[in-house]
């Protein structure tokens, strides 16, 4: 078959190198200009799906990530609370994306010098940077027509007998397919960044490297865990600590305005990227942790040189499956679940996965669809649970507000 796959990130590739293992020829079109995207995230927790992709399409070559043995819970002092014995691994969305792009189509390493549109692929696996898709139609000869336009800033139409769509949480596919479905802010967000590990005193590496660290408050939940340095280095030394604070910010307030507001006065809708939060912001965060995080947090905040803030957006579809099976919604353009469930690179794997079932016949295209919908809905539903036992964000509008007595006093 001709694959087209929009979106060059984590899904749109585990979807890519999944159909060219299995003998499709793919081609990946993705908006971003350069041959390589930015980096967009910081650490990513490896859940059963990516481990058991990486087993069966990944290559000789293993995935750099950091073992955990337990989970700790902090007490606001720092102590230990709780400690729960549970393996799981962790990496970079670096590291991840790079492994991908070398699966799917050998690319190594990060050479923004290119200019040509295309990378050099590998057989069958074609990565075009620079196209952004913006239609969707069914072809006269059943195929489906995807509208596009290159970086010549000309357009074309792309046939293909299957379209992936992997656009991401604003997903113009899912706009065309799913338009009453609409993407919406939960009322908080995620304040993040990474240290690296020998910045950091023996009393914080000693909790944070190893286990994945919770810290529940009223109106807060933090959570630290270690991940590969750059380049994959994973010695002692070498690590990150990757931490994140979720806090609530209502939309349209002052609050919203400063935090979504960069050093250079540009507004974000979802995310501030990194370095380019404004400095009295920072300073204040810095203030507050010092306040309401055990000092472990307050510690790596100190020691961060370019923290994020990604607002927490939710989206979630009723059916990913159009046009007779033949385009299909995957990834965050089809559910944007809430980080603290850790799932979403996993979930793309798992309807990834399903996919190589499905084109193998072992499934139909019913119980593909099925099996993504519930999937994803359950684990849109535990994200929103455990925001809202966190005092995060709720549909009722009614938020903790973790300053107010500071306010009061
Ligand atoms: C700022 C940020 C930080 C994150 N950090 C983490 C993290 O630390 N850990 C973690 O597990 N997850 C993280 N995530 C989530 C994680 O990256 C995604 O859940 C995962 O990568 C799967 O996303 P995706 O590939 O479906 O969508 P995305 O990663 O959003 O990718 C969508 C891609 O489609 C492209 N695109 C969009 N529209 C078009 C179009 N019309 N035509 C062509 N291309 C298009 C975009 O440029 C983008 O590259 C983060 C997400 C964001 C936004």
């Amino acid at each position: 078959m001709e694959i087209i796959i929009i979106g060059g990130s984590i899904c749109g590739l585990l979807f890519g190198i999944i159909c060219k293992g299995l003998g499709h020829s793919v081609q990946v079109l993705e908006r971003w200009p350069t041959p390589f995207l930015s980096p967009r995230g910081a650490g990513i927790v490896l859940g059963e799906s990516v481990e058991s992709f990486f087993a069966l399409f990944g290559g000789p070559l293993p995935l750099p990530s950091v073992r955990n043995s337990h989970r700790v819970f902090l007490d606001r002092r720092g102590g230990t609370l709780r400690r729960i014995e549970r393996d799981q691994n962790t990496t970079s969305w670096e590291l991840l994306y790079y492994s991908l792009r070398r699966l799917f189509d050998g690319l190594p390493s990060n050479d923004s010098g290119a200019t040509a549109t295309t990378s050099p692929g590998t057989s069958g696996a074609r990565y075009r940077f620079g196209c952004e898709a913006s239609s969707i139609a069914l072809h006269e000869h059943g195929q489906i027509e995807v509208g596009l336009a290159t970086p010549a800033k000309s357009t074309e139409a792309a046939l293909a007998d299957l379209v992936v769509a992997a656009d991401g949480f604003n997903s113009t596919v899912r706009k065309i397919m799913l338009p009453g479905v609409v993407l919406d802010y939960a009322g908080y967000i995620a304040l993040r960044g990474t240290v690296p590990e020998r910045d950091l005193s023996d009393a914080v590496v000693s909790v944070c490297v190893g286990s994945i660290v919770f810290y529940n408050g009223p109106g807060i939940q933090a959570v630290a865990y270690a991940i590969p340095g750059p380049r994959g280095l994973s010695e002692p030394g070498d690590r990150l600590v990757n931490w994140v604070w979720y806090q609530n910010c209502p939309a349209g307030s002052d609050q919203d305005r400063e935090m979504m507001t960069d050093i250079d006065g540009t507004v974000h809708r979802t995310t501030v990227p990194p370095g380019k939060l404004n400095q009295a912001v920072w300073s204040r965060q810095l203030r507050r942790a010092k306040t309401h995080l055990p000092p472990q947090f307050a510690e790596m905040m100190e020691k961060t040189a370019k923290p994020f803030v990604q607002k927490i957006m939710d989206a979630a579809v009723p059916k990913c499956a159009f046009r007779n099976g033949k385009v299909l919604l995957a990834g965050d353009a089809a559910f944007g679940l809430r980080p603290h469930t850790g799932s979403s690179t996993d979930q793309a794997a798992f309807q990834a996965l399903k996919l190589a079932e499905l084109l193998r016949g072992l499934i139909d295209i019913d119980q593909w669809e099925s099996a993504v919908v519930h999937r994803g809905m359950e684990l849109h539903r535990i994200g929103v649970q455990i925001g809202m036992e966190c005092g995060l964000g709720s549909p009722s509008g009614l938020i903790v507000d973790i300053d107010s007595d500071i306010r009061a006093a």
